[in-house]
């Protein structure tokens, strides 16, 4: 074979990667035992189910446990502030949109601090996977009350129980406008994987709050509790376009809490496709700046 010819074999037949070839360049530190390990082996392995590369996909995170995924992951990636993972990762999509952008982070990162961009990206339908790590706790800082903690959970900053009722991620996502609402399980790889794998190819944003215990500082929601829980919505025959019936499983939460697909939405146009600058020329990163050789110098100049 000569060398052209093995060439234009290879650029014929790309080479079909495997989940560990997601794998970063970082061990995770992760407790032993932390849902978050499950959550990254089906990312690794929905990614390379689905053809894709590590140059073609950015992991932006905010700060947390979870957040520190970046690391741990093989692709491009931004290891951002406290809650802002989703307003850097609108930027960074608009600035490619050919990227397939992923966001990782967990319930008080992305539902108290960032709670905001939370809604916002939402009903701008931004094309971009949120994978929340939801622990119902803040692991990172050993174990304080989260937005997502149950009424009257005792925790460091809440040693009589919380007062506070939690949020529904799932019911929050739906009202914003999110176009694609699911909720996993790092127990069940299986399911997690193929939701997963569906969020990634639906365009626009999708949400999924996956039960991922922190073993360390939450032993009221850890794996005993939510095994003999967690039904799946397949085996219901849920209408995901249904968002009325959506909203109502979401709400269920005692012996039976569901996992699946809740709502999806498809057709509707994200805000990559919508924005007028974008119709055109392909994604601004690769456009020319038409620059002079002098003006490129200075901004260099400015900014180191
Ligand atoms: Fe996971 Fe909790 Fe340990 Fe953080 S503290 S790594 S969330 S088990």
């Amino acid at each position: 074979m000569t060398v052209e010819t093995a060439v234009q074999d290879s650029v014929a037949e790309p080479v079909q990667l495997k989940a560990k070839d997601f794998k970063g360049k970082v061990d995770p530190d992760w407790c032993k035992g932390c849902g978050d390990f499950g959550v990254l082996n089906c990312l690794q392995k929905a990614c390379a189910d689905l053809g894709l590369r590590p140059h073609e996909i950015l992991t932006v995170s905010g700060i947390g446990c979870s957040s520190n995924f970046p690391g741990y992951f093989n692709s491009y990636g931004m290891h951002t502030l406290h809650g802002r993972a989703l307003a850097v990762a609108t930027g960074a999509q608009l600035a490619n949109h050919e990227l397939t952008v992923l966001v990782t982070g967990g319930d008080g990162d992305g539902f108290g601090i960032g709670g905001n961009h939370f809604t916002h990206t939402a009903r701008r339908n931004v094309d971009l996977t949120y994978l929340v790590m939801d622990n119902q706790i803040y692991g990172l800082t050993t174990g304080q009350v989260s937005p997502t903690s149950r009424l009257e959970m005792k925790t460091k900053s809440t040693p009589f129980g919380s007062v506070e009722l939690p949020i529904n991620p799932i019911t929050a996502a739906i009202m914003n406008g999110a176009t694609f609402v699911a909720r996993g399980f790092s127990g069940d790889a299986k399911h997690l994987t193929l939701i997963t794998k569906q969020a990634i190819e639906h365009k626009g944003f999708a949400l999924i709050d996956i039960f991922s215990p922190c073993v360390t500082f939450n032993h009221d929601n850890d794996y005993p509790f939510f095994k003999p829980r967690v039904k799946k919505l397949e085996d219901e025959e849920h209408d995901p376009s249904d968002w009325k019936s959506a909203c109502e499983k979401a709400m269920v939460w005692g012996d039976t809490i569901y996992t699946g697909l809740f709502f999806q939405k498809k057709g509707q146009p994200s805000l990559s496709e919508l924005e007028p600058v974008l119709d055109e020329g392909g994604p601004l990163a690769r456009r020319s700046l038409e620059l002079s050789q002098d003006q490129s110098q200075m901004i260099i100049e400015r900014m180191m």
